[in-house]
């Protein structure tokens, strides 16, 4: 009874689908995903939620890393689950970058519907993972399912990848599901790409150090971080000054389960927005770049939301897009999964070309692996992040920053 075989590919793949069809009407990426247990039965399922009222809600919440979260929170609360080599996640989108981290990380399985050329971690349908740091290929063949599709359409294709669990009876998707879940994507990703361009250049920008403290924007901003606005270095240089700052999150971050991790956000004019640790302990992958990331893009929407055009417009003025600005993360990328759905969520921030004028929008104080390597792990990234976001993560230039830091970390 407790081995019994209890649902086909296909029958998983279609609730996938369903799924990617409501992202649709809400407006985000037409992608959706569930979760089943080791036997089979839907534990939970969910959609995308990028944009959600016209507007960017959080663009980390893509459907396997939501699942994810959930399946840490669940955990949290007491609830027996299965350990992740015993879930599996069924997505009607090849997984980006930050999903295939996050799932890697957790050592999650995951059967795969619709490939995505641009950010899928099979971008080249090879299943052999070179866009993966190489520590990580063998554990992604051995978790990835890429599921047969049967006929003679383009949508047809050979299974490859891992085999899916064996608890599914048919292991099969129909071409037109498969067709399904390839088109509602594509009606919906160039749309959802270009909310992400609604925002002002820097050159448009205004400073929110000049405006009252009493504004609703001042407010927000410490209302989610207390110190905002207290530090401002040369716009793109951060230096020593933001040293107090990254350690305090740091510290915070090992209390939540960490390592020691920290990301601080800085405006276009060298403004301190944000600094957050992770959340380690209540999920593995609250790491701080995705608490940071999220912290910003909902601090916006919050403010945006239900607001005049006029309001809006003032929030798009003095808070940008985060590519006009800085992070700077405590640490370097490394060559870990956890490493590597940071730098997928980062492209997942950016979502398009980084502006000319700042190309070091991504900075870190501490290198985690030699530069050479750290730049070939970037090259080696599906088509979005290497040519069209061109992710190239930048050591700040000021020693001093580096020295506080070590110092205070006993090196
Ligand atoms: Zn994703």
């Amino acid at each position: 009874m407790a081995h019994k075989k209890t649902i086909d590919v296909q029958a998983a793949v279609a609730i996938a689908a369903a799924e990617a069809i409501a992202a649709r009407t809400q407006g985000t990426f037409g992608v959706g995903g569930l979760m089943l247990d080791q036997h089979g039965n839907v534990l939970k399922s969910l959609h995308n939620n990028v944009v959600k009222d016209g507007l960017i809600f959080d663009p980390t919440a893509h459907g396997e890393r939501q699942l994810i979260d959930w399946y840490y929170a669940e955990r949290a609360k007491g609830r027996a689950l299965p350990p992740p080599q015993d879930i599996t996640i069924v997505t009607s989108l090849d997984p980006c970058c930050m999903c295939s981290g996050a799932i890697l990380a957790g050592g999650f399985n995951v059967v795969v519907a619709a490939p995505d050329q641009e950010s899928g971690i099979n971008y080249d349908h090879s299943a052999s993972f070179g866009a993966l740091p190489t520590l990580l290929r063998a554990q992604a063949a051995d978790s990835f399912s890429y599921p047969a599709i049967l006929g003679s359409s383009l949508y047809a294709r050979a299974a490859s990848g891992a085999a899916p669990k064996s608890f599914f009876i048919g292991k099969t998707i129909s071409e037109a599901t498969q067709a399904l879940c390839s088109l509602v994507f594509e009606a919906t990703s160039a749309e959802v790409m270009e909310k992400f361009s609604a925002d002002h250049p820097q050159e448009l920008l205004k400073d929110p150090a000049a405006l009252p403290a009493s504004h609703a924007i001042v407010r927000a901003l410490k209302q989610q971080y207390p110190d905002a606005l207290t530090y401002r270095c040369a716009p793109c240089q951060p230096d020593a000054g933001l040293a107090p700052f990254l350690l305090q999150a740091m510290a915070r971050d090992r209390e939540h389960g960490g390592t020691g991790d920290a990301v601080a956000l800085l405006d276009g004019y060298g403004n301190l927005l944000l600094c957050m640790p992770g959340r380690m302990a209540q999920s593995g992958i609250r790491s701080a770049f995705m608490e940071t990331t999220r912290a910003y893009a909902q601090l916006r929407y919050k403010l945006m939301l239900g607001a005049s055009r006029e309001q809006r417009d003032q929030v798009r003025h003095y808070l940008g897009h985060p590519k006009e600005g800085t992070f700077v993360f405590a640490r370097g990328p490394d060559a870990s999964a956890l490493s590597f759905m940071n730098l997928g969520a980062y492209g997942s921030t950016m979502e398009g070309p980084l502006p000319l004028k700042n190309p070091a929008q991504l900075q870190y104080v501490l290198p985690s692996m030699p530069e050479a390597d750290m730049a070939a792990l970037c090259a080696a990234m599906p088509p979005l992040y290497r040519n069209i976001i061109r992710i190239r993560p930048t050591q700040v230039a000021d020693s001093a920053l580096a020295a506080a830091l070590l110092a205070a970390n006993g090196s």
